[in-house]
């Protein structure tokens, strides 16, 4: 005799670790042979998906390959830095404000918050050049600089009155079942983007999810750090981590399906 099938209210709540690969052999099957039998599990995961792609577009910034970047100004530029060589300054902020610029309007709502956020980060950045390791790549260093930088800015801010996230979380019957089965997204994540339209909703809808989710979410899908980065940033747990981003994921998709429904 096989296992039992899992509920949907199971399924759902392994959809994150399903979708990043960390689920065991036993775990995926069971989750794959509820899938098998389940459209509404099937129409969840399905936008679910599609949302994280929806998410993690944005107007792209062509990032210089960092073999380049070292090409053009040149091996030195790290021994430059830690001399304190003035000229070097001025081409590490020339050539990096238009990416960590882009990494700040994601956290900070303000556009003068966001340039101060950089600003801020360029200073920390001198001051700790010589404890830079020659192995690292700039832009990535530079790059976790300016996320500090962000976050420290928004816990000055006073924070805006927030929405629940429970009320855009899947609610389920005590059979383990969705009380409203989902409804699929016809589209693919590729045709939805070219409709800048959906594209600006993405982002005002990202803009509202409550503070801590939306940061997370920020960190781990569009700035692609890792669990136990985005954790040391935050001060928080990895684990604590993995659940706000798997819960601002579904409130994501709770908030676009209306939308990207009707458009069906
Ligand atoms: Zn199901």
């Amino acid at each position: 005799m096989g296992r039992p099938y899992i509920t949907c209210r199971q399924l759902i709540d392994f959809i994150a670790d399903y979708v990043a690969g960390d689920l065991d052999d036993v775990a995926r099957d069971d989750f794959e042979r509820h899938l098998g039998v389940c459209p509404s599990c099937r129409a969840y995961l399905d936008s679910y998906r599609k949302t994280t792609a929806l998410a993690c577009s944005d107007e792209p910034l062509p990032d210089v390959p960092e073999v380049l970047v070292q090409r053009i100004l040149g091996r030195d530029l790290v021994e430059r830095l830690k001399r304190g060589e003035a000229q070097a300054f001025e081409e590490l902020v020339r050539r990096y404000s238009a990416p960590l610029l882009r990494a700040a309007r994601r956290l900070l709502a303000s556009e003068e918050d966001a340039r101060d956020a950089v600003q801020d980060a360029f200073v920390s950045a001198f001051r700790s050049v010589r404890d830079f390791e020659a192995s690292a790549k700039i832009s990535t260093w530079l790059h976790r600089i300016v996320i500090n930088a962000s976050l420290m800015k928004l816990r000055t801010r006073r924070r805006k009155p927030e929405e629940e996230i429970e009320q855009y979380l899947p609610r389920f019957l005590e059979d383990g079942h969705q009380t409203e089965s989902s409804a699929p997204w016809q589209e693919s994540a590729d045709a939805m983007l070219e409709r800048e339209e959906l594209r600006r909703l993405v982002r005002e809808t990202i803009e509202r999810l409550p503070e801590s989710y939306r940061v997370v979410l920020v960190l781990r899908d569009l700035e692609e750090l890792s669990t136990e980065e985005t954790a040391a940033m935050l001060g928080a747990t990895a684990n604590a981590v993995k659940i706000r981003l798997h819960r601002a994921r579904q409130a994501l998709r709770a908030m676009l399906d209306p939308y990207v429904r009707s458009y069906g």
